[in-house]
C-alpha cells in the first residue's frame, strides 16, 4: 500500500534525492515517454544523477523528443543503486518491466493517472482526473519551481497530445487547453510534434491493409475487434494507432485489437464510446481508463481472443 503524496511533497521527494532511475512503462507511448524525459531534463538542471529506462523497444516516431536517446534497457543481471525509483504513468508493478528486480532503491515513487492504480510503490502521486500524467508533471514542475525550457515543454505537450488523442478525446479539459496555451508559449512548435506523430512508414499502412482485413463483428455491430497474425508482426512497425479504426465505426460501442508480440503473450486493447472497459481490462490483470484499457494474457493469440470476447459478449445478454 502506498503513502499518498501532494504535489509538494513529490517534489520534496525529488529534491532530495541525489541519483534517481525514471522508468517509463512497458509498451511505451508518448505520455509516458514524454512526461519521463520532462521530468530528467528538469532534475537534471538541478544536478541530479538521472537514469531513464524503459524495458522495451521505443518506436521510431518518438525520436524527435528531445533526451530520447538517454533511454536504456537493464540487463537481468544488474544492480543499480538509487536513492529514488520514479516510474511513470503506470498502473501496476508489472507495467515498470525489470526494474524493480534491477534497480535497489532507498524508495519507489509512482506517479500516475489511472484509475485502476494498484497503490504498488513506496509513494504514489495519483490524479484520476488528469488527462495524461504529463498534465501531472507540468503542475509539478511548476512547483517546483522549474525552468520550462522548449524541451521541457514539448515532452510535455507530446504527453498531453497523445492522451487526449491530439485534443480531442473526453478527457480533454479547459485546464488541459490553458496547459497546452502554456507550453506553446514556451517555445513548442504544434507542427513539428503532429508531423512527427501522424507520419506512417510505407511497411506500417501495408501491414494496416493486411490488418483491416481481419475486421470482425459480434452482437449485432456493437463490438468490433481486428488483429495482428503472429505472422505479421513486427515489433519494429508502431500499430498503437490502428484501433482507431474499429473504434469509431458507427453503431460500435467496443472495439479490440489482438496481438502476439510473443509466442505466449497476447496484448489486447480495448476502446469504448461510453462502456467502462477498464474494468474487463482489470479482469484479466490490466489496466487503464473507463474509455482506454488494456491487458496482457499469457497464452497465444487465438486462446486469448476465445475467453476475451466471451466476457466482452456478456456484457451485452
Ligand atoms: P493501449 O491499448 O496499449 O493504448 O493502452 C490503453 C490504456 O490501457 C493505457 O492507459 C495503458 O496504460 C493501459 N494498459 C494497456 N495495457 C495494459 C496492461 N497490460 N496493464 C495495465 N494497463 C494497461
Ligand atoms: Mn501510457
Ligand atoms: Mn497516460
Amino acid at each position: 500500500m502506498s503513502k499518498n503524496c501532494s504535489l509538494a511533497e513529490t517534489g520534496e521527494l525529488l529534491k532530495a534525492a541525489k541519483k534517481l532511475v525514471i522508468v517509463s512503462h512497458v509498451s511505451p507511448d508518448g505520455d509516458t515517454l514524454g512526461s519521463s524525459l520532462a521530468l530528467m531534463h528538469a532534475l537534471r538542471a538541478l544536478g541530479k544523477d538521472v537514469i531513464m529506462n524503459v524495458d522495451d523497444d521505443i518506436s521510431t516516431v518518438y525520436s524527435f523528443l528531445p533526451g530520447i536517446q538517454e533511454y536504456r534497457r537493464f540487463g537481468a543481471d544488474e544492480t543499480i543503486e538509487a536513492d529514488l525509483l520514479v516510474i511513470i504513468d503506470a498502473s501496476s508493478a508489472d507495467r515498470a518491466g525489470n526494474a524493480m528486480e534491477v534497480v535497489r532503491p532507498g524508495a519507489v515513487l509512482n506517479i500516475d493517472h489511472h484509475k485502476t492504480n494498484t497503490r504498488f510503490a513506496d509513494y504514489l502521486y495519483l490524479d484520476s482526473d488528469a488527462a495524461a500524467t504529463a498534465e501531472i508533471i507540468y503542475a509539478l514542475l511548476l512547483e517546483m519551481g522549474t525552468e520550462f525550457t522548449t524541451d521541457i515543454a514539448t515532452c510535455i505537450y507530446e504527453g498531453i497530445y497523445t492522451d487526449t488523442g491530439s485534443f480531442k478525446y473526453s478527457n480533454t479539459t479547459s485546464k488541459t487547453m490553458e496547459t497546452a496555451a502554456a507550453l506553446l508559449k514556451h517555445g513548442v512548435n504544434p507542427s513539428l510534434v503532429s508531423d512527427n506523430m501522424e507520419l506512417r512508414s510505407r511497411s506500417q499502412v501495408e501491414m494496416l491493409r493486411k490488418v483491416l482485413e481481419t475486421l470482425t463483428f459480434l452482437k449485432d455491430g456493437k463490438i468490433a475487434y481486428i488483429e495482428i497474425a503472429p505472422e505479421l508482426y513486427d515489433r519494429n512497425v508502431d500499430t498503437d494507432a490502428f484501433i482507431s479504426y474499429p473504434r469509431y465505426i458507427e453503431g460500435v460501442e467496443i472495439a479490440l485489437l489482438f496481438k502476439q508480440p510473443e509466442e505466449n503473450l497476447t496484448r489486447v486493447s480495448f476502446r469504448s464510446k461510453e462502456i467502462d472497459v477498464a474494468k474487463i481490462a482489470v479482469s484479466f490483470g490490466g489496466g487503464g481508463h473507463k474509455k482506454a484499457a488494456g491487458c496482457s494474457i499469457y497464452a497465444p493469440m487465438k486462446e486469448a481472443e476465445k475467453i476475451v470476447l466471451q466476457a466482452v459478449e456478456d456484457l451485452f445478454v
